[in-house]
């Protein structure tokens, strides 16, 4: 499923095409995904410039000229394809054959020019829980897509003293407390995993042990704010490497294989130098969670 690494990477992969660039025309393949298009979605967007290809959280977010922003998920198996068309056929059909495999899922085809450039853009989503919508830009920061989401897990205004200040009296466990998509938005279970194993904290301890005012506290904060920001950076720049060859033959999603440390390798030795303990798997709030017992504390 693609978490806030792909989404980055799918916007940094759909900028270059998509920022100044004029909808020429929109295709729909079917009415809905996860939810219906919205009214007149292709003709909305038609004769739109796109200003800016931005993110939040798992959400893309592109701002066009006319007011509105295109708000897209990539759901559970959503993508982007991005062809540069030759603008002697820019209908860009033909070269569609060679992917005439993955074209059932094909829903969503944008045909944008870009000064000299045309381009056609496609979103393919095999599991169809992705969903678009288009939503007026004074009306985003309250839209409820929007409006409960916690702070960036990237960038430096995540810091230790502010993981303080939002786990401050949350009795609940550690990983519980990264994952509140209202307390840091669009972490998902495998970085939430990886980045206690980099921390070298237990997902089981409370999530306020880390607020007292003791010195070890601080410094457990300071280490899990790196280690976050540290792991979704890694994930993104290894993301960028995949852009070129998204997809996979059997139709799957060719996102990074992203080697994990934990995640997925439940029995399997510590990756920690020092460290001789086996990775394992406990169960927390429905979802799987891979640690070290011994050195994760
Ligand atoms: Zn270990």
């Amino acid at each position: 499923m693609p978490e806030l690494p792909e989404v980055e990477t799918a916007r940094r992969g759909l900028a270059p095409a998509m920022e100044g660039a004029t909808f020429t025309r929109v295709k729909i393949n079917r009415p809905n995904l996860r939810f219906p298009f919205p009214d007149n979605f292709a003709v909305r967007l038609e004769n739109c410039q796109v200003r800016e290809v931005t993110r939040r959280a798992k959400y893309l977010a592109l701002y066009l000229d006319n007011e509105e922003v295109l708000v897209m998920h990539l759901g559970m198996s959503g993508s982007f394809h991005v062809e540069k068309l030759d603008t002697e056929n820019i209908d860009g059909e033909s070269l569609h054959h060679d992917r005439d495999r993955f074209a059932i899922h094909d829903h969503v085809i944008f045909y944008l020019e870009n000064g000299k450039n045309q381009f056609q853009v496609t979103y393919n989503d095999p599991r169809r829980f992705g969903f678009m919508d288009l939503i007026n830009s004074d009306q985003l920061a309250n839209h409820k897509y929007f409006a409960n989401l916690g702070i960036e897990p990237t960038g430096n205004s995540l810091d230790g003293e502010c993981i303080r200040d939002l786990f401050t009296n949350r009795k609940a466990p550690l990983k519980a407390a990264i994952l509140d998509q209202k307390l840091i938005a669009g972490l998902g279970n495998i970085y939430v995993c990886e980045a206690l194993w980099q921390a070298g904290l237990s997902p089981k301890r409370q999530a306020k042990t880390l607020c007292t005012s003791s010195r070890v506290a601080k410094i457990r904060a300071d280490k899990l704010a790196d280690a976050i920001r540290d792991v979704i950076a890694r994930a993104i720049e290894a993301g960028g490497s995949s852009l070129n060859d998204h997809r996979q033959t059997d139709g799957t999603l060719g996102y990074f294989q992203h080697r994990f440390n934990v995640y997925d390798r439940e029995g399997e030795n510590c990756n920690r130098k020092e460290c001789a303990g086996n990775i394992n798997r406990i169960v927390q709030s429905g979802r799987s969670t891979y640690y070290c017992g011994s050195c994760q504390k």
